[in-house]
């Protein structure tokens, strides 16, 4: 019975920028998107007035992510 020791090294991957960068910025646009609508998008800023409520529909998590309402 032989007790070989592997002695390989974990190589670093190369990521090119070119190829995440449309991930990275489209992360942020996503973000930005759920970040508006869950704690901003109200009352006279709502992005849908009228009888779309999404405030409504998010106003649960915005109470547990501690963003101002009411
Ligand atoms: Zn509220």
């Amino acid at each position: 019975m032989s007790s070989a020791v592997s002695t390989a090294r974990p190589q670093a991957v190369a990521i090119p920028v070119a190829e995440t960068l449309p991930w990275l910025i489209g992360a942020v646009v996503v973000g930005l998107i759920l970040y508006y609508f869950i704690g901003i998008d109200q009352g006279a800023l709502s992005v849908f007035g009228g009888d779309t409520h999404i405030h409504e529909f998010v106003h649960d998590a915005r109470h547990f992510l501690g963003f101002p309402c009411h």
